[in-house]
């Protein structure tokens, strides 16, 4: 089977940073897993989508996948197939070893490897926060509720019960891995593998806590105050330090990241800090001028429309529109006057205006509507 490259299988740029790579695996993870999806080739994917995670995730494997490429994946389909061999990882998840053997490296994989007993940083969390177009505009404040693991507050995250500790794991010595010996046509292969005993956590729990059932975490219900700012724009993004998911071994929580998305308005029309509307004038408030009231975001507004005024002309209302988010001051509004034609007038209006046409010297002839245009308006 070829191996596809892992970029493309998160369909990130080799240049995407360590976020982009998450978020997108995090897209992908959730798309294809197998309790959610259940269409054909779903599982598969969802295995390439981990697989490509894990490496490109973890500093030292994306480095090594970058120097060494496919050439180090086709070497490892040359020994005996990455599902038998190495499918203790869950995939190519610990190629970095495998190179090492091959290229010759005898620096202590261990020692490069993370210890599984580290502090680790919780990880990030995403919230879309709908909110209604005029709070984008004034601020506000909010609450939000989601669903987090938190550190288990009995055994404070070590997942032993209270007065009792995790031991260290004595297969792996608390590595988490041990190394295998493997004899192939080509010679001896050393690899190395999850520890069977402790399953990678390089510590053993004899007695797992109530709270948590050993795992130092559990589910919880968080709520906070979010503020809207004056001025954030649809898509925007907040970070909340600390709001994530609960880290491991005593690290840090990760972050929580709120973006915005705001309903439309039946009134305003916004493009970054610009409000737009449309106003209608009659014609002749266009041909005489006058002064009309505008709705803006801030309130109603005069507005002055000079005689002559043409069809869909545009009028800004300057500082009128969205406040800047940095900074003093606001965007505009633009307003657009839709000239109407009046539908139908009385025989004095109608008078009138062949007056008006007759003053500047021309002339008209007024069409009458027909017996059955008039019926339709009378049921209308
Ligand atoms: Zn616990
Ligand atoms: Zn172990």
């Amino acid at each position: 089977m070829a191996q596809e490259d892992y970029y493309s299988v998160l369909g990130v740029d080799r240049n995407a940073s360590d976020k982009e790579i998450t978020s997108a695996y995090r897209k992908l993870a959730k798309k294809y897993h197998p309790d959610l999806n259940h269409e054909p080739g779903a599982e598969e994917k969802y295995k390439k989508v981990n697989e490509a995670y894990e490496v490109l995730h973890d500093k030292q494997k994306k480095a090594q996948y970058d120097q060494f490429g496919s050439a180090g994946v086709n070497g490892q389909g040359g020994f005996g197939g990455a599902g038998q061999g190495y499918s203790d990882f869950g995939g190519f998840g610990d190629f970095g070893d495998i190179f090492n053997d091959f290229f010759g490296g005898a620096t202590g994989a261990n020692q490069r490897r993370a210890n599984p007993t580290a502090p680790t940083r919780g990880e990030d969390l995403d919230y879309t926060l709908s909110i209604d177009f005029m709070d984008a505009i004034t601020g506000k404040k909010t609450q939000v509720s989601y669903t987090r693991s938190e550190t288990c507050p009995t055994c404070k995250g070590n997942g032993a019960e209270k007065g009792t500790h995790p031991i260290t794991c004595d297969k792996c010595n608390g590595t988490g891995y041990m190394t295998i010996t493997q004899k192939s046509m080509l010679g001896v292969i050393r690899r190395q593998t999850v520890c069977d005993k402790c399953h990678g956590k390089g510590v053993i729990i004899e007695h797992p806590c109530q709270t948590c059932h050993g795992k130092g975490v559990i589910d919880n219900k968080n709520t906070i105050e979010v503020n809207i700012p004056a001025g954030i724009d649809n898509g925007q993004q907040l970070r909340y330090e600390g709001q994530g998911e609960a880290g491991k071994n005593g690290g840090p929580y990760g972050d929580l990241y709120i973006s915005y998305r705001i309903k439309p308005s039946k009134d305003f029309e916004r493009k970054g800090t610009t409000i737009y509307t449309t106003v209608p004038i009659s014609f002749a408030q266009a041909t005489l001028g006058d002064e009309i009231n505008v709705k803006t975001v801030h309130g109603e507004k005069k507005l002055k429309i000079p005689a002559g005024t043409q069809p869909n002309k545009e009028f800004t209302l300057r500082g009128e529109g969205v406040p800047y988010l940095r900074g003093n001051g606001k965007g505009d509004q633009i307003t657009t006057v839709q000239v109407q034609i009046p539908k139908s007038i009385n025989e004095k209006q109608k008078q009138a205006l062949v007056d008006f046409v007759k003053a500047g010297g021309g002339s008209i002839t007024p069409q009458e509507k027909g017996f059955f245009e008039r019926l339709k308006e009378k049921l209308q």
